[in-house]
């Protein structure tokens, strides 16, 4: 790739932590969007990867850098899959979303005098784009697993407290980093972006 720096194209510094260190191999300097310019793309598509396009193309034309955006959320069967493109938005913070989360299988579970269906999974869809050339780039991750009936662990953000991975005994709030870069929706995406660009050639 010509260009040194990539921009990540959000103002989440929780996600721009996970992703710095997850495009490491792309030997680029990866800014934090936040501290470059402050935007508000309205977040208008109805999918995951439409949602991170519009914000790399915003973040790419206004500051000519390539830019990387990440759009995510949880899904959850007995919710039909909420709340998807719209986790961020249920609730004002972190903690208000977690009860938010809870409250709905509380209410699934009464309205079906039974217990609700917990299966979750994260989805992360990166898009990648070029200033100049326009050129684009999506890749999606998913990691699948369940939703606890209580909050446990202080790490990660959103709703790791409250998100067991398929295959682990912890949450991502109580699971070492390392481990959620290594199985999380967000590294699945970024280890597809990264053999995408060594696959074109994209990188020195
Ligand atoms: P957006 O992609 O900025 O629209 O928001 C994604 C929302 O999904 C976040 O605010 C979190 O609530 C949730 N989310 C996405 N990825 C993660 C994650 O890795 N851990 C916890 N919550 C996440």
């Amino acid at each position: 790739m010509r260009h040194e720096a990539l921009i990540f194209a959000s103002g989440n510094r929780n996600k721009y932590v996970e992703m710095q260190e997850l495009l490491a191999p792309t030997g680029m300097r990866i800014l934090f969007g936040g501290d470059v310019k402050s935007m508000d793309v309205e977040e208008t598509g109805s999918t995951y990867a439409g949602n991170a396009l519009l914000k790399a193309r915003a973040w790419a034309h206004a500051t000519g850098l390539p830019a990387v955006a990440d759009d995510s959320g949880v899904e959850v069967r007995a919710l039909n899959g909420a709340p998807g493109i719209f986790s961020a938005r249920v609730a004002a913070t972190d903690a208000l979303r977690n009860e938010w989360l809870l409250e709905q299988l509380a209410r699934k579970s009464a309205e079906t005098r039974g217990p609700a269906d917990r299966a979750a999974r994260y989805v992360a869809a990166l898009a990648l784009c070029f200033p100049e050339e326009g050129e684009i780039i999506i890749c999606e991750g998913i990691c699948r697993g369940s939703i606890l009936n209580a909050p446990r662990g202080a790490g990660g953000f959103g709703y790791d407290p409250l998100f067991l991975p398929d295959g682990q005994d912890k949450s991502f709030g109580e699971l070492d980093r390392s481990v959620k870069q290594r199985i999380s929706h967000r590294a699945i995406a970024s280890f597809r972006l990264v053999n995408m660009l060594l696959r074109r050639g994209m990188l020195q």
